[in-house]
């Protein structure tokens, strides 16, 4: 989508660096509708009365148990509120369907075996699939009738995915495609009917494949011993001779890098969605148990080191979930407005997911980061108990560690954040160059002397500095590049840097206009000073990593008085007045243990 094209409101993939989002446009939480808070009732019902009792047998992987959830998944819809009505879908809204993945998303190991389903196995089909294999394989899938599988990852090819070995060969007579390779890592291996394969024709043209589980010659090896999600499968898948029909080729020859990487951009928002769903009831389970355990005549709630943690975890969460569903939001007017100009429900949400794909990673790494954080600290909480196998934590903690891992690693994403961005600047899709500029300017003159009036008129300003430190940083990094003083591409350490200044722009700034909008609605849950406290506390903690990250960004290829003048441009966009922090985390803390679990 072109600048030019742009509707003023509507702010395009990567464009919150150089614009201002209104209040008004963004969505948050608080506004579901009827319809959706019922969807959201069915699939918490689904979850307390189908998903909880069998919880241990799935951890347990006893026989048949994931497969009957995928069923009693599919009976209710949920296999299909992502596809088109045509092939038995509900073509819900993108909020709807992120909503429901938030709910799944406790689901510990269950949680994976759907997305990969739901996801990964299912949505290549959907977007490259011709009718002909859409009308197969869809209904099917959408029924719970077939289970999909994603095999793209071989044992010499992780991140550098589209080095993968597996063959495909023409038979002689022109009717197969004959495959031969490994695969390694593949989520649901153990009972998926429909494997999406990647393979090199001839060696050398990466493509993607529809492989029936039933073809002769296919193996599978035996379940990877896990450190988490225990109770999914994860098997290597062997191809010897293994004849594929060509009509099963999807998409286009030698354009599998198509398939692999759209399915991704969705799949990175997706697992966002299911961390922040399974953070919140790992922080719920942190409160009960600082409420219950009694340490030193009184709950260990009581204790400021412990307010800390939860206050932490609910900030960094509730900022989280502002970050996704203002994404979620912007996927479906996006989806909304290419269905208006004719295009199909299929091409809309894949190109909605493509234009957001900078968005996607941000939340990827942020929403892994997030949970991570959150089930370490409710280790901690938990102290011994915390360690033991015979309660919850332990398990999510487990649990969680794979989401840095899959969908791109978070290096290969923090990576993909700077150079999307780069690389759309160049394509004339956002202008860089000129606001990059405007901070040159302003640097050069003398900081004016400006009175902040209004509510939130210093977070406003600190939210706008983020975004100056950004262009300073990568305007001056990338003008290095030009004058050929400086390779990028082997500064991965600068890209992580400029990565997590990306990261912590567009989380406070979602943050902000949540608390702005539950200001301006009367739509807080609780009173208001608890959002406030998250937000000063969030951007106080975001500006000294700003700072953090802006010094080792700049020290890294400034020196002299390049680098002195823009330590000090950093200077001035790092100075949000200083937080009483400790009494802004004791409300929060508090908030929530008044509430014994999640309740913002
Ligand atoms: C439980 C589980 C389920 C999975 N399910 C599936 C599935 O269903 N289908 C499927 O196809 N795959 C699946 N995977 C594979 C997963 O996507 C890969 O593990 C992941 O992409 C990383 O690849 P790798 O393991 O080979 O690590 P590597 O690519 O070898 O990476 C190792 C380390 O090096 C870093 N690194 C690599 N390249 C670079 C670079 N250019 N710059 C900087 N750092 C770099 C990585 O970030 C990482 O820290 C699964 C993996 C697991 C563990």
């Amino acid at each position: 989508m072109s600048d030019s094209a742009a509707n003023q409101n509507v702010l395009y993939g990567g464009q919150f660096l150089i614009k201002d989002p209104d209040v008004e446009n963004t969505f948050i939480p608080e506004e579901f509708n009827e319809e959706q808070l019922m969807v959201k009732q069915m699939t918490e019902d689904f979850m307390k009365n189908t998903f909880e009792p069998v919880r241990e047998k799935v951890e347990k992987m006893e026989d048949g148990v994931t497969v009957n959830l995928l069923h009693e998944a599919a009976a209710l819809g949920l296999l299909g509120t992502h596809m088109p009505a045509s092939y038995g879908g509900t073509e819900l809204d993108t909020n709807t369907n992120t909503l429901i993945n938030e709910i799944l998303g406790s689901a510990s190991s269950w949680i994976v075996s759907y997305a990969a389903h739901t996801g990964i196995g299912m949505l290549p089909i959907l977007y490259f699939g011709t009718e002909e294999q859409k009308s197969k394989y869809l209904p099917r899938l959408i029924s719970g009738e077939l289970k999909a599988a994603y095999c793209l990852t071989e044992p010499g090819s992780g991140s550098d995915a589209l080095a993968a070995k597996t063959r495909a060969d023409l038979s002689e007579d022109g009717k197969y495609y004959i495959l031969n390779g490994q695969k390694m890592w593949i989520t649901n291996a153990g009972f998926a009917d429909v494997f999406i394969v990647f393979a090199q024709i001839d060696g050398n043209k990466f493509t993607g494949f529809i492989v029936e589980r039933n073809t002769e010659g296919i193996t599978l090896g035996a379940e990877e011993a896990k450190m988490g999600i225990k109770g999914s499968s994860t098997r290597q898948v062997f191809f010897e001779n293994v004849k594929v029909p060509v009509d099963n080729l999807l998409g286009e020859a030698g354009k599998g890098h198509k398939i692999a990487f759209n399915v991704l951009n969705i799949g990175r928002f997706k697992l966002a969605v299911l961390c922040m769903g399974g953070s919140k009831e790992v922080v719920s389970m942190s409160t009960r148990y600082a409420n219950e355990r009694v340490q030193f005549k009184q709950p260990i709630a009581n204790f400021g080191a412990i307010k800390y943690k939860l206050a932490e975890m609910a900030t960094k969460l509730f900022t989280l979930e502002s970050s996704v569903y203002r994404v979620s939001d912007q996927m479906e007017d996006l989806k909304n407005k290419l269905q208006s100009q004719g295009e199909s429900y299929s091409v809309a949400i894949n190109q909605a997911a493509e234009e957001y794909a900078i968005e996607c990673s941000v939340l990827k790494v942020f929403g892994s980061e997030v949970l991570d954080y959150v089930v370490d600290e409710n280790v901690q909480i938990h102290g011994g108990i915390g360690f033991s196998e015979e309660f919850g934590a332990a398990r999510a903690y487990r649990d969680a560690r794979i989401n840095r891992i899959f969908e791109g690693t978070n290096e290969i994403n923090r990576l993909l954040i700077v150079d999307m961005l780069l690389k759309r600047a160049l394509q004339g899709k956002i202008d860089l160059v000129g606001p990059a500029w405007e901070v040159q300017k302003e640097l050069a003159s003398m900081p004016a002397f400006e009175t902040l009036e209004g509510q939130f008129a210093q977070e406003h300003k600190a939210v706008k500095d983020f975004k100056k430190i950004i262009l300073m940083v990568a305007g001056a990094a990338v003008k290095m590049q030009m004058d050929g003083k400086l390779n990028l591409e082997q500064e991965q350490e600068l890209l992580m840097n400029v990565a997590d200044l990306i990261i912590d722009a567009y989380a406070a700034e979602s943050l902000l206009l949540r608390v702005e909008k539950l200001q301006v609605t009367g739509k807080a849950k609780l009173d208001m000073k608890v959002y406030e406290a998250m937000l000063s506390t969030f951007i106080n903690d975001a500006t000294h990593r700003m700072v953090k990250n802006g010094t080792d960004a700049l020290c890294a290829f400034a020196d002299g008085d390049l680098l002195k003048t823009l330590l000090m441009g950093l200077k001035r966009y790092s100075k949000y007045p200083p937080v009483n922090v400790k009494e802004k985390r004791r409300i929060i803390a508090d908030a929530l243990i008044a509430h014994n679990e999640w309740c913002f």
